[in-house]
C-alpha cells in the first residue's frame, strides 16, 4: 500500500516514513505544496499524511485543488496548526483525519491504518485466504493455529497477494505494488520472497497456497 508524506522538515519527514516502511508500506516523500498536488494528481494513493504550513501552496489549499479535481485519496492532516477553527476548516475541505503536534507515531501509525482501511473497504481490515489470516490491525499472520512472523517486505509481498487472492500476478504487478518503481529489476527478489513466504506459509502444510503459474507468475489460492 502506498502512501504519500509531505512535511517540509527533512528530519520529520524522514521519520515518519521510516515508521510507515518498517510497518510495511511503501512511501514516497515530498517538502513543498506544488509538489504534494503533483504527487496527488499523478499518482493513486492509499492515503496521504499532509503538513499544512507548507512553502509553494499550503495543505488546505493543496487538498482544496485535489478534491475540486475529484481525487478521493484520503487525507490526514498532520499540523502544529491546533486550534479548532483550523481542524474544522481541515475535515471541511475534505480531509478524513487532523492530528496535532507534537503527536505519538504509535496514534499516528494506527489513523494511517484507519485512514487506508477507508481506501480499501474493507471495514475489519482483516484478510482470509482459506486458513491463512492476516490481521492488519494487529499486524499478525496466522496459518491455522498456528502465528507467522514475517519481515515487513515479506508481509509487503503478502498482503498483495491476498487482496488479489485466486487471482494470477505477474512479477511485473507484484514488484509495481511493493517496490518503489525508480528501483527497478526487482523480478528476481521477488522469487526470492515467494521463497521466504513459502517456506513459512505452506511447509508442513498438505495444501500448497502459494502456486506458480509457469512462465506468468504466482497465486494465493484459497482451495
Ligand atoms: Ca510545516
Amino acid at each position: 500500500m502506498k502512501i504519500l508524506v509531505v512535511e517540509d522538515e527533512k528530519d520529520l519527514n524522514r521519520l515518519i516514513c521510516k515508521e510507515l516502511e518498517s510497518d510495511g508500506y511503501l512511501v514516497d516523500c515530498c517538502f513543498d505544496g506544488v509538489s504534494a498536488y503533483d504527487y496527488l494528481t499523478l499518482e493513486d494513493y492509499d492515503g496521504a499524511i499532509l503538513d499544512v504550513m507548507l512553502p509553494g501552496m499550503d495543505g488546505f489549499e493543496v487538498l482544496r485543488r485535489a478534491r475540486k479535481d475529484g481525487i478521493s485519496i484520503p487525507v490526514l492532516f498532520l499540523s502544529a496548526k491546533g486550534e479548532i477553527k483550523d481542524i474544522v476548516n481541515g475535515l471541511d475541505i475534505g480531509a478524513d483525519d487532523y492530528m496535532v503536534k507534537p503527536f505519538h507515531f504509535q496514534e499516528l501509525l494506527a489513523r494511517v491504518r484507519v485512514m487506508v482501511r477507508k481506501k480499501a473497504d474493507v471495514h475489519e481490515n482483516i484478510y482470509r485466504c482459506g486458513d491463512l489470516v492476516m490481521d492488519c490491525n494487529l499486524h499478525q499472520v496466522w496459518r491455522g493455529e498456528r502465528e507467522i512472523e514475517l519481515s515487513p517486505k515479506e508481509y509487503a509481498v503478502l498482503l498483495y497477494l491476498i487482496r488479489n487472492q485466486n487471482i494470477v500476478l505477474t512479477r511485473d504487478q507484484i514488484e509495481a505494488n511493493i517496490w518503489d518503481s525508480e528501483q527497478g529489476g526487482y523480478s528476481n527478489v521477488i522469487d526470492v520472497y515467494i521463497r521466504y513466504l513459502r517456506k513459512k506459509i505452506d511447509h508442513d502444510e498438505d495444501f500448497k497456497m502459494i502456486q506458480t503459474v509457469r512462465g506468468v507468475g504466482y497465486i494465493l489460492k484459497s482451495q
